[in-house]
């Protein structure tokens, strides 16, 4: 890898609609008090590529407590991993000192980083960070893009590589795996055959991993229009065996998993809701995720089953994987009150008094969600197209 990194002029290839300008103050102000500071991360790959941002990461050579000085709506957070958050009213911006990387533990059976805050060069920084595209530094004082690892080249080839040897990176830190899978779901990237081939040799590694991490991660795959290809990936790495095995059994029961299960029609259009700017909730991700589980229990068979039983089926298998996915409480309850009002949306659920019925499960908390899951799943298998025009009637009215 060069010392010297390639420099390259950002005009024109830079979105700038999408550039924040709270960040854009932080850095000029660093910048102006003689620290070094760029914007860094997935910002750069994400306005590289023309996505729009999550967030953005500022990464300068000024140490926490310089910036703080420097900034009065600041403060230092982090214990092992020191760094500034700058409050703005609408969001809060991560200003972190370059670092380099911490050698792995001595030992060999063990080589998870678990310490990792040496302060280092901005070329350093680089190449501690997990992939290349995600090594970039976009330094606004001149204009230019720095890139100490190659991730220019691989973002132009639509390639995930990692910083150095996937296997060695990837056992560095399992969670990686899950966020190539992410990336290249999310922006229609391809894996490197090095780091595919990676992945299934190290993929055990991820239960060495802290289950909330794996499990945010999971959340992530499927929320920013990537579902469907990231969890393509999860089931072609085997990882979906080991994270979430009720879905890929599933799969397998199903024999040709590639087009009989209808999760994947559902992840589809989850992915086309939130491409097209709808709002999606977490719970109606996760249920496009694990609907097909309670496919019969909620559409077929089960409609004869009463609402306890129903109840008591649902809850069989969905706490242990709330549990395992570390669902927060709510999320949880949620979801099953809206895997079970599924039943009553598709008409099943014989009920006197309809009218007083739906109005009361229309007036529901839980009702948005259950008729967007709905909604999804009828669309998706051309069923219940009459019960879905008269909710749509009785929400208009
Ligand atoms: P997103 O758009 O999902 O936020 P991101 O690339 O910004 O993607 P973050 O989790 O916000 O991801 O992390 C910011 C940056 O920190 C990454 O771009 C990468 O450079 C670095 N990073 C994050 N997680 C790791 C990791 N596990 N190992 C090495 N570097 C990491
Ligand atoms: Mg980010």
């Amino acid at each position: 890898m060069p010392a010297e990194p390639l420099r390259v002029r950002a005009d024109g290839r830079f979105s700038s609609r999408y550039l924040d300008t709270d960040a854009v103050k932080v850095i000029r102000r660093l910048n102006a008090h003689g620290f070094t500071a760029y914007l860094v991360g997935g910002c750069v790959r994400d306005l590289w590529v023309s996505a729009e941002p999550k967030d953005f990461d500022i990464a300068t050579e000024a140490t926490p407590r310089q910036v703080k000085r420097l900034f009065r709506n600041s403060r230092i957070i982090g214990r092992r991993f020191r760094l500034v958050h700058v409050t703005f009213h609408d969001k809060v911006l991560d200003v972190s000192t370059f670092r380099a990387q911490v050698e792995a533990s001595e030992d060999p059976h063990d080589p998870m980083i678990r310490t990792d805050n040496v302060f280092g060069t901005a070329g350093e920084d680089a190449r501690r960070r997990d992939f290349t595209m995600n090594g970039l530094f976009y330094d606004l004082q001149a204009g230019e893009l720095i890139d100490y690892v190659g991730g220019l080249n691989d973002l132009e080839r639509r390639v995930i590589e990692t910083i150095g040897d996937p296997w060695v990176r990837f056992r560095e830190d399992p969670v990686r795996m899950l966020r190539a899978i992410k990336f290249a779901g999310r922006l229609d990237l391809r894996l490197a055959d090095d780091v595919f081939q990676a992945m299934l040799d190290c993929k055990d590694d991820l239960k060495k991993a802290a289950a909330p991490r794996l499990f945010e991660e999971i959340v992530r795959l499927l929320n920013r229009g990537g579902a469907y290809q990231s969890t393509r990936l999860l089931y072609k790495t085997g990882i979906m065996d080991l994270l979430l095995p009720e879905v890929s059994e599933r799969l397998d029961e199903k024999l040709a998993a590639d087009s009989v299960s209808p999760m994947w029609g559902y992840l589809r259009a989850l992915d086309e809701c939130v491409r097209s700017g709808t709002r999606v909730s977490q719970v109606v991700m996760l249920g496009c995720l694990f609907l097909d589980l309670f496919d019969e229990l909620l559409y077929d068979e089960g409609a004869n089953a009463g609402i306890r039983d129903l109840t008591l089926c649902i809850d069989r298998v969905l706490r242990p994987l709330a549990l395992r996915m570390h669902m927060s409480r709510r999320d949880a309850f949620r979801l099953k009150q809206v895997l079970v009002a599924q039943r009553r949306l598709a008409g099943l659920v014989k009920i006197r008094g309809r009218r007083g019925a739906s109005n009361q499960l229309m007036s529901r908390e839980y009702f948005d969600e259950s008729l967007h899951l709905f909604r999804i799943m009828a669309e998706t298998r051309g069923r219940f197209a009459d019960e879905v025009a008269d909710w749509g009637e009785r929400v208009r009215r």
